[in-house]
């Protein structure tokens, strides 16, 4: 499976501009670019928790970017990525090209997960882990991400997402029947477990981050 549900893609014309050091202004246009969920992880930012609290990430990162006065500006949206907080922490100290044109060195490295070629070095299993294709996966996975380390909140975000998508789904269809239809009926039906399922779930998530 892909790690990420939907890939991501930038949209070419930004609704704000692009220039000056105020990115934080793109972050409604990142949010559905990124259709609500880490660039990196996959994981889904409606949960609520402290967390799993979404930030954005610069791509080159923004540390690099002043200090080597790249022509890169912090608002280019290009550069952009909705992320976790704790994939935007795991990346920052890591930049292996020290480079803003060229973003691998050898097997080391970050490919922009807005895109195909992301998921062409990792996948996720059934159970929802991520694990890599390539050496550079595996550098992503171990080294920069740690989703290795994360694999157990990595698991319950992605349950909790596919839940909450097979309901939305499910209720899409739902609205095209009037409500005294027995297709109405029926499909309701099917959503009384999932419900059921998308509330256990969420307890697990909150004593999972409530220790
Ligand atoms: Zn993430």
């Amino acid at each position: 499976m892909t790690v990420r549900e939907k890939i991501p893609m930038r949209r070419p014309n930004p609704s704000k501009s692009e220039t000056g050091n105020n990115y934080g202004k793109h972050k409604p246009d990142l949010q559905e670019d990124f259709n609500y969920c880490c660039g990196y992880c996959g994981s889904f930012d409606g949960f609520g928790y402290t967390k799993t609290y979404f930030e954005i990430d610069h791509f080159v990162p923004k540390d690099f970017l002043i200090k080597s006065k790249s022509v890169i500006g912090l608002s280019k949206y290009s550069n952009l990525v909705y992320s976790c907080r704790s994939c935007n922490n795991f990346k920052t100290k890591h930049w292996p090209s020290q480079r803003d044109d060229i973003y691998l060195n050898g097997d080391e490295g970050f490919v922009d997960p807005c895109g195909s070629e992301y998921e062409n070095h990792l996948y996720r299993t059934d159970d929802g882990a991520i694990m890599w294709n390539t050496p550079i996966g595996k550098w992503m996975v171990t080294i920069a991400f740690k989703f290795d380390e994360r694999i157990e909140e990595l698991k319950l975000l992605w349950k909790y997402n596919s839940i909450r998508l097979t309901i939305e789904k499910i209720i899409d269809e739902l609205n095209r029947y009037s409500v005294d239809s027995v297709e109405y009926n029926e499909i309701k039906n099917q959503l009384t477990p999932l419900f059921e399922k998308h509330y256990f779930l969420q307890k697990e998530l909150a004593d999972f981050y409530n220790g």
